[in-house]
């Protein structure tokens, strides 16, 4: 079922915009560089949007859990880019020995390699979620036609292996474009982003990770807070290992001292 799609507020400047800028040159052509002067600015300001992952002047982004499950001291651990053979198996371990939820969003063509693994992943109580089908570099440079290929193949993926069709979608390195967010109220999805990331794909220092988490810029990690970790493209510590498996644990150690409790972004649908 699509749901309705609200455009964000720059949508709606940028559509008068446009209206406003073909009106005035059909009314007085000779002001034609203003508007065009008028539209290239505009299409600055809606790239640099899409270049902020955080950023919901394209349209509603969960950059933190809804209020009710704040209020209720949940967290949400958010893992992405696997499922990875070597690695997801053991963050499933480290989240069962501290009987926590995440939200994996994965990537389709990986779950269609692991398969098993993507079912572990839900099997052992967790949600997985679209992270779309290839994961490419240039996602936010498509047009709606690719994007609801793209994105659509991933919800297929993962509704055919996993037996679930996701409800979430976090854009390849949060980049997007003005033409996402119709593409998600066209196939029920919510856009996702974080609270905090330690930059965990290329920094393969535990500490530094997991400090970034639990006390980064922004203060002391609290309720309604969503982390973002990665198991596929982790960058690796000085041993060779995937940080996010050293930096988890404490993580995971820094909720319970908290007292915060950490679910699945499904979960704290209010
Ligand atoms: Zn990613």
């Amino acid at each position: 079922m699509p749901r309705p799609w609200h455009p964000g507020a720059l949508i709606g400047f940028s559509a008068a915009l446009h209206a406003a800028a073909a009106a005035g040159v059909a009314l007085r052509p000779e002001a034609w560089p203003w508007a065009a002067g008028a539209v290239a600015a505009n299409h600055g300001l809606l790239t640099a949007a899409g270049l902020l992952p955080r950023c919901s002047l394209l349209g509603t982004n969960w950059t933190r859990l809804p209020g009710t499950a704040a209020a209720r001291g949940e967290i949400a651990l958010t893992i992405d880019d696997g499922p990875d053979p070597d690695v997801t198996p053991r963050v499933l371990d480290l989240l069962d020995a501290h009987r926590a939820r995440a939200t994996f969003f994965v990537i389709g063509r990986l779950v269609r390699e692991h398969p098993a693994l993507a079912r572990e992943i839900v099997a052992r109580g967790h949600a997985v979620e679209n992270h779309s089908e290839h994961h490419l570099k240039t996602f936010s440079l498509h047009g709606p036609r690719w994007l609801v290929r793209e994105i659509g193949a991933a919800q297929d993926t993962i509704a055919e292996v996993c037996g679930r069709t996701p409800r979430f979608f976090r854009a390849p390195a949060g980049l997007r474009n003005p033409f996402l967010e119709p593409v998600l109220a066209r196939l029920d999805l919510q856009l996702a982003s974080w609270t905090r990331r330690a930059y965990d794909t290329r920094n393969g220092d535990a500490d530094a990770v997991a400090s970034r988490l639990l006390d980064g810029r922004d203060g002391k990690m609290r309720s309604g807070d969503i982390l973002l970790l990665h198991d596929g493209n982790a960058a690796r510590t000085s041993c060779g290992r995937a940080v996010i498996l050293e930096a988890l644990p404490r993580v995971l150690d820094g909720c319970r001292a908290s007292g915060l409790i950490p679910v699945t972004l499904e979960h704290a649908i209010p």
